[in-house]
């Protein structure tokens, strides 16, 4: 065997486990299906502006992907925070969201960062199961503290419903940010791109040893015995498909990807079962968005702000808007900015629901003309459908029910990504999962992530 590990994906979680492992002196080789880098965080231009799939801010305080590119050498570039948080209320239209918890009411919120502050980590896989508006309920009745929580959670996570913000995830992530910036959610964009970044890791991987091979599908994941043996690639020609050994593989497909790389009878079949659960449809995070490109920013406030809102006048569903040539000029041509407006609606009831998805498309814009009218003088618009930006945090989708990093029954064989165990959200939950798997492979915990919130 010419390699110690094969990676399955060059996503997020991917490349950060396989850059980690060659930076420890593993060799590595990184397949990946698709002719592009960073699986659902892929980038790509479009009339001239950088579009990110599913790569719109992360929130990283510093301990994940920052710290990852350190270690490789190099310097992930954080744009300037957000300068604002406008918060929409049907009726009252765009007001700071401060303003909701103003008064006697922040005090509340107060109690609430205390507790949390107080609260180990441990203590936060309690509330895998339960409402963040459960646990902020033992310290306040505050409605409108309530509000500024789950908007955040509506933000990071997309849940919809007061008790569809998961607990543990929403404290998790809180507790982690207040830790280290001292303010509820520290999110960023990555100063060139996240194409840029992809590349960058790919650059050090391959520095180190590490081989990628883009284009090149997995098709089996070779298990015999209780062990992994290798891997299977898809014949692209109709010849033979290629084998390659190996004892280790750290798969980092999502959950609905994963039971189609096992032959039956592979993977122990309570973790098969949990797998099917969470891949199911009716659990996927889903949202509809408009990309705008216009000559003046469109905008709730301020140009880098991080606006939100709980229902729209029409379409009635959660959401959010960022302008990132707020964050990053280079992302827009000149003269031209660019902004994503996006609302989550509920798999349970709408997933593949046309008709409904294409009405509330329709009337998303005429709120968006409504809530912000620079809107109208829109240069394109480019409407998105998303079903597969992750497994829903919600309560008991969260925590323990996800797979574990190290395949329990399989010697040799690692999950990982965002639809694994792991805190955050997005892009960092993903960068977690990716240094979990790293240190599981190795067996030890890794100097530079030893302080660091373990899964
Ligand atoms: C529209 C959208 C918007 C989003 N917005 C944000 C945001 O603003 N901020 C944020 O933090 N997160 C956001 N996310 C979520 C974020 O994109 C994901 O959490 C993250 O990219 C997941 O990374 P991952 O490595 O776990 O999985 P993936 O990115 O899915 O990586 C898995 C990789 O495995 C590859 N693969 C799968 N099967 C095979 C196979 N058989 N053979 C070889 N390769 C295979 C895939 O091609 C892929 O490259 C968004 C997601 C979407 C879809």
């Amino acid at each position: 065997m010419s390699q110690d590990v094969i990676g399955l994906g060059a996503g997020v979680s991917g490349l950060v486990t396989a850059c980690l492992l060659a930076e420890q002196g593993q060799r590595v080789l990184l397949l990946e299906k698709h002719g592009h880098l960073g699986g659902r965080a892929r980038e790509y231009r479009y009339r001239g502006h950088q579009i990110g799939l599913g790569s719109h801010l992360v929130e990283d305080p510093g301990d994940s992907l920052t710290r990852v590119c350190a270690v490789l050498g190099h310097e992930l570039e954080h744009s300037r925070r957000s300068d604002s948080m406008p918060f929409w209320t049907n009726g009252k239209g765009w007001a700071p969201i401060q303003e909701q918890y103003s008064g006697a009411a922040k005090a509340g919120l107060k109690r609430c960062i205390r507790a949390l502050a107080d609260t180990p980590y441990s203590e936060l896989e309690n509330w895998n199961h339960a409402s963040l508006r459960e646990w902020m309920a033992q310290h306040t009745s505050d409605e409108g503290v309530y509000t500024v929580w789950e908007a955040i959670s509506v933000l990071e996570q997309i849940t919809l419903r007061p008790h569809e913000h998961s607990a543990s995830e929403n404290l998790f992530t809180r507790k982690m940010h207040y830790e280290a910036r001292r303010t509820a959610g520290y999110s960023f964009w990555p100063m060139g791109g996240w194409d840029a970044l992809w590349h960058a890791m790919v650059e050090r991987f391959q520095a180190l040893g590490g081989e990628l091979r883009l284009s090149t599908p997995v098709s089996r994941v070779r298990v015999h015995d209780g062990a992994v043996r290798g891997v299977r690639l898809r014949s692209l020609d109709g010849g033979p498909a290629e084998e390659i050994d190996a004892d280790r593989v750290v798969v980092s497909a999502p959950v609905w990807d994963l039971p189609r790389l096992f032959d039956s009878g592979a993977l122990p079949w309570d973790l098969l079962a949990r797998i099917r659960m969470l891949a199911d449809n009716r659990n996927r995070a889903c949202w509809i968005g408009y990309w705008i490109a216009a000559e003046e920013p469109v905008i709730a406030m301020t140009e880098r702000e991080m606006a939100s809102f709980l229902s729209t006048p029409r379409c009635g569903l959660p959401g959010f808007t960022l302008n990132f040539t707020g964050y990053d000029p280079s992302v827009s041509p000149t003269g031209e900015y660019l902004t994503c407006v996006g609302a989550s609606f509920d798999a349970t009831e709408r997933y593949g629901d046309r008709p409904w998805i294409d009405r509330k498309f329709a009337e998303l814009w005429d709120d968006i003309e409504e809530m912000m009218p620079a809107a109208r003088g829109a240069l394109w618009t480019k409407p998105h459908v998303v079903n597969n930006y992750g497994v829903i945090n919600k309560p008991g989708l969260v925590g323990p029910v996800r797979p574990d990093t190290e395949v329990r029954g399989v010697e040799g064989l690692w999950l990982t990504g965002d639809t694994t165990r792991s805190r955050g959200i997005g892009i960092d939950k993903a960068a977690r999962a990716g240094i979990t798997t790293a240190e599981s492979v190795l067996g030890r915990r890794l100097p530079a992530f030893a302080g660091t919130v373990r899964y």
